[in-house]
C-alpha cells in the first residue's frame, strides 16, 4: 500500500490514542515514557551540535560514554568515527541494532529554540551550516533509549547484543567503512540486523515496513559530452556539445519509459547540465550529472549500460569523431538497495501490529531513497536477516492541515524538517526493545 494512502486511513486518531493497550506486566512503554525528559535533553543536545559525515567526533564520544555507563564493552574509532558496543549475556543469537550519526550541510531554518547554529568545513573545503535534517538525532536518541531498556531487562534475554553507531550515512560510506574495519570479524557477527528511519511524509508515531526491496540502488553518473568548439555564427565548422547533450538528456527518458518492464521501478534524473561561457561561442564540452535509482542488480546493470549506449549512440548520430566520444563515469559512492528479508520482515510487522494496533502499523510501498544500511545484509545475505522500518515524524495537526489544504510538507533533508521528536523516539525505542526481546527471549 502506498505510504500516503495508509497514513490517510490511519488519521482518525493520534498515534498514542490508536495504540492497543498492553498487558499489565508489559512496562516497556511506561518505562520509556518515564525516561523521556532525560532523553529529550540528549536529543536537543545532539540536535544543536550536528557533525558532518566522518566528523562525528563529539557525538561518538558522548554516546560511547553513555554505552560504557550502561555496562557495554565499547570500541571507538571503528570505520573512522564509528562506535561498537557489545553486551554478552549468555548463549543465544547475536542481534545488531544500528543508528547513524551524521548531520547534513544544511543551514537550519526550523526556528526551534535548540536549532543548530553550527558551521563546518565540508571535505570539498566549502564552509557550510550543519543540521540534523535527516533526523539521525532521533535515531541516536532512540538507540540510547533502547539500550537502557534492554540493560534494564537483562534477565529477560539471552545472547549477544551488538549496538553500533555508524558514521557517514549521508555520503553512503560509513557502513562500508565499519565493515572494512572488521565490524563482522573483530566483533560478534549478527544473525539479525535492525534499524529505523524517521519519515517526513507520515504522521508522528506511525510505523511502516516493507518486505523485500525497501530503498533503492543509488548511483551517480557523470557524462562528459565532447564536441568541437567554435564561433556561434559558424556552426557548420563545429560539433555543438549543447545540442548533443540535450539529445542525450531526451533519449535517456526512454530508458525507463520504453526499455524497462513497467512493473519494474527505476529513475534516471539529470540533475545538472553545464556548458558554455558566452553567447556567441559554441563550447567544446558539456557536462551532465545524473542520479540513477533502481532495486535489483539486474535492472541497475541494464540502466547503466543503457546510459553508456545512448550517450555513444547520440554522439555517433551527431557525427562526433571516434576520439571525441562521450565519457560516462560511474561514481564509486554507489549505495546498494536496502533489502528487508521478506519473511522475517512480515513476521516482525505482524508482531508490531499486535503491539501497536493495526491502525498504527502497516506495510508500505518501497521508496526511491537510498540508505547504506543495505551493506550489513549484503555482507552475508545467507546468514543475516535484516530489517529497517519507518517511524512517522510529522505532528498530526500539521499533517492533517497539509493534506486538507494541499500544502507540500518539508521532506527529509529540508532546512525546515522538525519532527515530533519525542513521539518518534518513544515509538522507535518501544518497537526496537520489543523486537529485540522477541528475538533474544530466554528459553
Ligand atoms: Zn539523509
Ligand atoms: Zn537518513
Amino acid at each position: 500500500m502506498p505510504v500516503a494512502k495508509f497514513f490517510a486511513r490511519a488519521l482518525a486518531a493520534s498515534a498514542l490514542a490508536a495504540a492497543t493497550p498492553l498487558a499489565a506486566q508489559d512496562t516497556i512503554r511506561a518505562d520509556i515514557a518515564a525516561d523521556m525528559p532525560g532523553l529529550m535533553d540528549l536529543y536537543r543536545d545532539l540536535h544543536a551540535n550536528p557533525e558532518l559525515s566522518f566528523q562525528e567526533v563529539r557525538t561518538a564520544k558522548k554516546l560511547a560514554a553513555e554505552a560504557r555507563r550502561l555496562g557495554f564493552e565499547v570500541t571507538e574509532g571503528v570505520g573512522k568515527t564509528g562506535v561498537v558496543a557489545v553486551m554478552k549475556n549468555g548463549p543465544g543469537p547475536v542481534v545488531m541494532l544500528r543508528a547513524d550519526m551524521d548531520g547534513l550541510p544544511v543551514v537550519e531554518q526550523t526556528g526551534l529554540p535548540f536549532a543548530s547554529k553550527v558551521r563546518a568545513m565540508s571535505p570539498a573545503g566549502i564552509e557550510t551550516g550543519v543540521m540534523h535534517a535527516c533526523g539521525h538525532d532521533t535515531h541516536m536518541t532512540g538507540w540510547v533509549a533502547t539500550a537502557r531498556q534492554l540493560v534494564k531487562r537483562k534477565a529477560e534475554w539471552s545472547g549477544t547484543l551488538v549496538m553500533i553507531l555508524q558514521p557517514a550515512e549521508e555520503i553512503g560510506s560509513g557502513a562500508v567503512a565499519m565493515l572494512n574495519d572488521g565490524l563482522f570479524t573483530r566483533f560478534p557477527k549478527p544473525q539479525y540486523v535492525l534499524g529505523f528511519h524517521d519519515a517526513a511524509q507520515a504522521p508522528a508515531g506511525f510505523i511502516g515496513y516493507t518486505p523485500g526491496f525497501a530503498l533503492a540502488n543509488v548511483d551517480s553518473v557523470d557524462i562528459k559530452v565532447k564536441g568541437l568548439g567554435g564561433h556561434g555564427a559558424y556552426p557548420q565548422s563545429t560539433k555543438d556539445p549543447i545540442v548533443l547533450a540535450a539529445r542525450i538528456v531526451t533519449t535517456l527518458q526512454t530508458l525507463i519509459s520504453r526499455e524497462l518492464d513497467p512493473q519494474d521501478a527505476a529513475v534516471v534524473t539529470v540533475g545538472s547540465f553545464q556548458a558554455g561561457a558566452k553567447h556567441n561561442i559554441i563550447s567544446d564540452e558539456a557536462t551532465l550529472l545524473l542520479t540513477v535509482r533502481s532495486y535489483s542488480d539486474e535492472t541497475r546493470a541494464k540502466i547503466l549500460d543503457g546510459i553508456k549506449r545512448i550517450a555513444r549512440g547520440e554522439a555517433i548520430a551527431a557525427g562526433v569523431p571516434e576520439d571525441r566520444m562521450p565519457e560516462v563515469k560511474l561514481a564509486d559512492t554507489f549505495t546498494p538497495a536496502v533489502y528487508n528479508s521478506p519473511e522475517f520482515t512480515t513476521e516482525i510487522g505482524t508482531f508490531l501490529k499486535g503491539r501497536f494496533g493495526d491502525k498504527r502499523v502497516a506495510q508500505v510501498a518501497p521508496s526511491m531513497g537510498g540508505e547504506d544500511f543495505s551493506r550489513f545484509y549484503r555482507a552475508d545475505p545467507d546468514n543475516i536477516k535484516s530489517m529497517i522500518f519507518w517511524v512517522g515524524g510529522v505532528p498530526l495537526a500539521e499533517y492533517n492541515k497539509a493534506k486538507k489544504e494541499g500544502i507540500e510538507m518539508p521532506s527529509l533533508h529540508s532546512p525546515f524538517w522538525a519532527p515530533e521528536a519525542d513521539t518518534v523516539i518513544a515509538t522507535a525505542a518501544e518497537a526496537m526493545t520489543a523486537m529485540t526481546l522477541k528475538l533474544m527471549k530466554k528459553p
